[in-house]
């Protein structure tokens, strides 16, 4: 792995390098000691003797371009080093032995949660494949050594602790409810602060969109400037958390214009995909949206119907379309099938229902005859269904 050449280009790959070969030599040295490799020397006193030069070495080469502080890690050594992240000016902060541990897979369970608290559970050396929740080391490269003696905290452990307890939350893959209800006995300025903190110091999109989640499940109205300034960052690249913290936190038009604005910013393949996120404010507004946009949008988005469902799908909106454009009438039909067919994590939390509807015989009697007029296997199998759903 590679480490973060924190001296940029005037002089620093010369020094980089200088900084890199001695390391390597001292952990070298150090195996030597530890007994894992035979020594060339002549004692194991000379083996130390070589390595505190080095140390002393590597040290001062590194003293002016690591910031002083205390590993994220097992938070008792000093810095030591950077590893890359795939945070580029989020590198993880580690002392020597703690970023052996880091690149050999083999963090103890202590250390695997101070680091996933800081940097999210996603990033490429904390995932899932290599620790479980709790920070087992389940693919090392390395002995794990006495994991016993540093286990992760768990919820009882953290409960009454603000701090222990959103580093917890940010561990978590995601927070579960019940977890994030236990915040309430805290002052809700508090939690924010912190939040602000770890989301200022990070520039994690994944520690963002936790921090969002939380705000708008937990503090929704001590957020509404909170979230307005995440977005006055202009970054929007946490587009899809922004949007569902804003139809919570902020007032339903401000929050639905600035999820349009944003699209309007976005390629036209990216909005395809990403419009299903103005579903998070069940607002008829979008099915205008809809209207206005998706015409000459290619190819055609699954997601448009899911949209329709979701943002308050009446029986009279539905038949406009269906005598509208061919493009509206398949958005008209998919939205009718994801008023009953909840396919996606989006549409099982919000089972949106058709409003209005007409009597069933009647709407039957409208899918059949436009199923007869634009016959395709697509067509008829989707009418097909949602007749067997309004038939139930
Ligand atoms: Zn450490």
């Amino acid at each position: 792995m590679k480490k973060k050449d924190k001296a940029g280009d005037s002089s620093g790959g010369r020094q980089y390098l200088f900084t890199e070969n001695r390391k390597k030599l001292w952990h070298r040295v150090r195996s030597w000691i530890s007994g894992s490799q035979q020594s060339p020397l002549a004692s194991k006193d000379e083996s130390i003797h070589i390595q505190k030069r080095l140390r002393n070495q590597v040290d001062e080469a590194q003293s002016e371009f690591i910031q002083p502080g205390i590993c994220e890690a097992c938070r008792i050594s000093p810095i030591e080093e950077e590893v890359e992240s795939e945070v580029q000016q989020q590198p993880y902060r580690v002392c020597y032995l703690c970023s052996e541990r880091l690149l050999t897979r083999s963090l103890r369970p202590l250390e695997w949660f101070n680091l996933a608290a800081i940097h999210g559970p996603y990033k490429h050396h904390l995932h899932a494949d290599f620790y479980s929740e709790g920070g087992i080391a389940e693919q090392p490269s390395k002995e794990v050594e006495d994991p016993e003696k540093y286990p992760a905290p768990s919820f009882d452990d953290v409960r009454n602790d603000l701090e222990r307890l959103l580093d917890y939350l940010f561990t978590r893959q995601p927070p579960g409810r019940d977890e994030m209800d236990a915040l309430g006995i805290f002052e809700g300025r508090d939690i924010l602060t912190s939040l602000n903190q770890r989301v200022g110091s990070s520039n994690n999109i994944d520690i963002e969109a936790c921090a969002l989640d939380i705000c708008a499940k937990v503090i929704p109205k001590e957020s509404e400037g909170w979230v307005r300034q995440r977005w006055n960052t202009g970054n929007l690249s946490n587009l899809p958390a922004l949007a569902s913290a804003s139809a919570i936190c902020l007032p339903p038009e401000e929050g639905l214009r600035r999820v349009t604005d944003a699209l309007a910013q976005l390629p036209e393949s990216e909005v395809r995909n990403q419009c299903i996120i103005l579903g998070w404010f069940h607002s008829p507004l979008a099915l205008d949206w809809l209207e206005t946009h998706v015409e000459k949008m290619e190819p055609y988005s699954d997601n448009w119907g899911r949209l329709a469902a979701l943002s308050g799908l009446t029986w009279g909106r539905a038949v406009t379309w269906i005598h509208g454009s061919k493009r509206l009438a398949l958005i008209a039909i998919d939205g009718l099938l994801a008023c009953w067919k909840y396919d996606t994590v989006m549409l099982k939390e919000y089972s949106p229902k058709l409003l209005d509807p007409a009597p069933v015989e009647e709407m039957i009697e409208e899918l059949d005859r436009y199923a007869q007029i634009n016959p395709s296997p697509r067509v008829d199998r989707r009418v097909g269904l949602i007749k067997s759903y309004m038939n139930k």
